[in-house]
């Protein structure tokens, strides 16, 4: 089994702190992760930092929360956005590569956040680097961060249905795109509360379709059981459909520290194995394999 979404520290909010200290660059501070990943019998992990937290991707990126035309919702991606945006993409991968030749079993992954306009600079930017899984996500819709509660009165001017109607139109581009390996958290517009009372399963079908077409494989993320919302992405009648047609997985603690690694993975594989899944994709170099759920932890000792 393998955790393939980890990142190396928690997101920052609020107030500018200093750049993060040394140690969270360090051969130990990933070691700890995967002392905690075998003990909860997971043998291989994928460290998944978000591009957007690296002071590299400025120039990429953008200013995120200058696609907000609200000015509260401007000014409080902003502020949030700032405080997070402290981390070396450089030292990153550093540290990842370390593990590698020190013969952890650890892979080199990176969260992505996909917006049309800027994917291709983003492509240009990580270029350089050996990763071996891209992970695509959606965290804002026109600059508002909908899972924040700090902006959350958003909801109620757009509308549920509205907000999720734009989550899986903006989800659906990026599947369709072909160019990530893999799409995180599908579900994760949920994030605070489920706002209906019936799943708006209808929003999913175009997603799916999409995902089919450039053959994506698709994240069952257990953070979603940490978030308010209680509930791995996607939701289990979600997965069925992931199945349905016919799409690989992976799965996902989305860790942002040791003691989460690996955390839920067990449940998340019980929900896919009901759903009928009995692969899960494996990325090395960005070439995907199917491994079965019960295959033995893979050789790193080559
Ligand atoms: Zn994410
Ligand atoms: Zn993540």
């Amino acid at each position: 089994m393998s955790d393939t979404h980890l990142h190396l520290y928690p997101h920052r909010k609020g107030d500018p702190l200093p750049p993060p200290p040394p140690e969270r660059y360090s051969l130990a501070h990933i070691e700890q992760y995967v002392d905690m990943a075998m003990r909860r019998d997971v043998t291989e992990l994928t460290f998944t930092e978000h591009l957007y937290r690296c002071v590299e991707s400025t120039g990429a990126l953008g200013n995120i929360w200058e696609r907000a035309s609200d000015p509260s919702i401007r000014a409080n991606t902003e502020y949030d956005l700032r405080a997070d945006r402290t981390m070396s993409m450089e030292r990153y991968v550093e540290v990842i590569l370390e593990a590698k030749r020190a013969g952890l079993p650890v892979l080199l992954g990176l969260e992505v956040d996909f917006f049309p306009d800027t994917i291709d600079a983003v492509l240009d930017l990580i270029e350089p680097y050996p990763w071996d899984v891209l992970l695509g996500s959606i965290h804002w819709i026109d600059g508002w961060w909908f899972d924040r509660a700090h902006s959350e009165f958003e909801w109620e001017r757009l509308g549920p249905r509205r907000v999720y109607e734009r989550y899986f139109e903006a989800m659906a581009e990026m599947a369709a795109s072909g160019t990530v390996d893999v799409i995180t958290h599908p579900d994760r517009v949920k994030y605070l509360r489920k706002p209906f009372r019936t799943e708006q399963i209808d929003l999913y079908g175009a997603f799916l379709a999409a995902a089919q077409q450039s053959n994506v494989a698709i994240e069952i993320n257990t953070g979603g059981l940490r978030h308010p919302v209680h509930e791995i992405y996607p939701s289990p009648s979600f997965i069925r459909m992931i199945h349905e047609a016919g799409l690989a997985i992976t799965f996902g603690s989305d860790a942002h520290a040791p003691k989460q690694a690996a955390w839920g993975l067990d449940l998340a594989r019980e929900e896919a194995a009901e759903a009928g899944f009995t692969h899960r994709a494996r990325f090395v170099a960005r070439e995907r394999t199917m491994v079965p759920f019960d295959a033995p932890p893979p050789s790193f000792m080559d």
